[in-house]
């Protein structure tokens, strides 16, 4: 339910209707907008709620709202939302473009200085790369661990990148949070609610990534929990979903973009590294994700794809990665930023 206050309201009217919603259990969440402030409710509604509050001084309008999540509707915000990165202050979302870049996972000094100094002389702004790795094999290369993350540290400190890295537990939140500017939280613990509970409670922008079997629904519900645990600054990604075809790793959901920019004031990143798995696809579908809105890309770069411990086929090398950033340029300059929502 959201609570529209009227133009003019004072602050103890305001404060009356919050007093309102404590005294019932519920929490009112109230967003100051330059025109009016609106105040969104939060807990379980009963129904003569809505009455309750139309009537109190200062209220212009209540209306229920009809998605399951809240913090994360458009309808809640009205406007699209900006996410600060890093010491720097990057920001991402409402027209600010920002390209992630890195290796998939950490693998050593040399690999990731390299890959910090390509990408940002390319026109990164944040550097990606996994100290914990979710592997589909436990076999697999699961990742550096802390010294992953310091490896990501150093290369910050030489280019002034800022990081963002996955954490896979809520256990590790503490470390991980020590080094990481972004949190990542990976497709396969989209619906990990200790973990989403922790990320609420951390001092980090969250990136959400899509689930492989998520529906919009889904996703922004997983957002949800990272926004009522308190952590407001969240970031999606589209990193591609199962279908039943096989000749790519996942099927890139372009419709998400624009659909997810209509239901929701977040900004969202489009990840055609796993949406493709496909070294030769990242560029067309980076080219693409750049066209229908997306806020940003995250993309896999390795200083040499076949020697990659992890995810060589879908990484570009150097050179191509500086080729996608020309192009996504190029698209962005012809399309414009503002798209309908
Ligand atoms: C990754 O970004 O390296 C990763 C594992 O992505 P996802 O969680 O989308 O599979
Ligand atoms: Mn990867």
């Amino acid at each position: 339910m959201i609570v529209v206050m009227s133009a003019h309201c004072t602050q103890e009217e305001v404060e009356a209707v919050q007093r309102h919603l404590s005294d019932r259990g519920l929490q009112g969440h109230l967003n100051p907008g330059v025109e009016r402030s609106v105040i969104g409710v939060l807990g379980e509604i009963y129904p003569e709620l809505q009455d309750e509050l139309e009537f109190m001084s200062g209220v212009s309008d209540v209306f229920r709202v009809s998605k399951p999540y809240k913090l994360a509707s458009r309808e809640f915000v009205g406007h699209s939302t900006q996410v600060e990165i890093g010491k720097d202050k990057v920001v991402i979302g409402a027209g600010e473009f920002v390209v992630f870049a890195g290796p998939c996972a950490v693998e050593s000094e040399t690999q990731v200085l390299a890959t910090a100094r390509a990408v940002s002389a390319a026109g990164a702004k944040v550097m990606r790369g996994g100290a914990f790795k979710p592997r589909t094999s436990p076999y697999s290369f699961r990742g550096m661990g802390e010294d992953g993350l310091k490896l990501l540290a150093s290369a910050r400190d030489e280019t002034g990148l800022a990081i963002i890295t996955e954490v896979m537990s809520p256990q590790d939140m503490d470390l991980v949070s020590r080094y990481a500017d972004v949190l990542q939280i990976g497709a396969r613990n989209m619906q990990n609610f200790s973990l989403l509970d922790e990320a609420g409670r951390a001092d980090k922008p969250v990136m959400v990534k899509r689930g492989q079997s998520a529906t919009y629904e889904d996703w922004l519900l997983a957002a949800e929990y990272v926004m009522a645990g308190g952590n407001e600054r969240v970031i999606l990604c589209e990193r591609g979903i199962r279908t039943f075809e096989t000749f790519t790793r996942n099927t890139m959901d372009l419709n998400a973009i624009p659909a997810i920019h209509r239901l929701s004031h977040l900004p969202v990143v489009a990840d055609p590294s796993h949406g493709t798995g496909r070294w030769y696809l990242v560029t067309p579908m980076a080219r693409a994700a750049a066209a229908v809105g997306a806020d940003g890309l995250i993309i896999e770069v390795h200083p040499n794809p076949d020697e990659a411990k992890s995810d060589g086929a879908q990484s570009l090398t150097f050179e191509n990665f500086s080729l996608l950033m020309d192009q996504v340029r190029a698209i962005r300059e012809s399309v414009g930023g503002g798209v309908a929502v």
